[in-house]
């Protein structure tokens, strides 16, 4: 599957907020919207000073454009989560949320193995995980309660994982997954809830945008 190889600070620029695709520098003066709080583009200076009212049609578009960035999905695929988020009883945009969490480059990030959703993916499509003890490396494969993840045999001994694991720390893995630092290793508890979602999106809006 495609995605998005550009600047990933840019897109932070667009949505005026940071999404924190960077890992550890997005923490830092360097961050680019601590730099040039302006949009992108040509005209994007400008914009700061240009008032324009928001349409809802807009605000809807922006959280999904931005739900979309912050776990790097594209259009085709968000809208497959979203057919599933409505099969699943409950909310839709919670379920939404729910799929995109469950994702498998998401469970690597969470448990903390990768400083970002877009290293996840890289460890991931790199094969150096396996799920439920078969390789896997898909970064989208859907987790499920009861299933477990851990670094392959052979890429423990890779200096990024004897790093990785020196950092790893039980305390900043969310309540649905458990972490063993030992064995470089986690396990899906249960699925997210909405407040173990620590993302700033309304999904409501998301869910508004595709209903028109
Ligand atoms: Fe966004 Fe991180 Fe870049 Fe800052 S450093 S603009 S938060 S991706």
């Amino acid at each position: 599957m495609a995605r998005y190889r550009g600047p990933s600070c840019r897109l932070c620029r667009r949505e005026s907020e940071k999404l924190f695709l960077k890992g550890a520098r997005c923490l830092t003066p360097k961050c680019a919207l601590e730099r040039r709080e302006y949009p992108p583009g040509i005209h994007g200076r400008d914009a700061r000073f240009r008032r324009r009212r928001e349409s809802d049609y807009s605000r809807q578009l922006r959280e999904k454009q931005k739900a979309r960035r912050i776990y790097g999905v594209l259009e085709r695929q968000f809208r497959r989560y979203l057919t599933l988020a409505q099969r699943w009883p409950g909310r839709t945009g919670t379920n939404l949320l729910v799929a995109l969490e469950s994702r498998m480059d998401n469970v690597v990030y969470r448990l903390g193995f990768a400083d970002s959703r877009a290293q996840a993916r890289q460890l991931v499509t790199h094969g150096h995980f396996d799920l439920n003890g078969r390789r896997t490396n898909i970064p989208s494969a859907l987790v499920r309660p009861g299933d477990t993840l851990s670094v392959r045999k052979e890429s423990r001994r890779k200096p990024y994982f004897q790093t990785a694991g020196q950092e790893l720390d039980e305390r900043r893995v969310p309540r649905w997954l458990s972490l063993d630092v030992a064995g470089l290793s986690g396990q899906v508890l249960q699925l997210p809830e909405r407040e173990d979602i620590d993302v700033s999106l309304k999904e409501q809006l998301i869910v508004g945008y595709y209903s028109r």
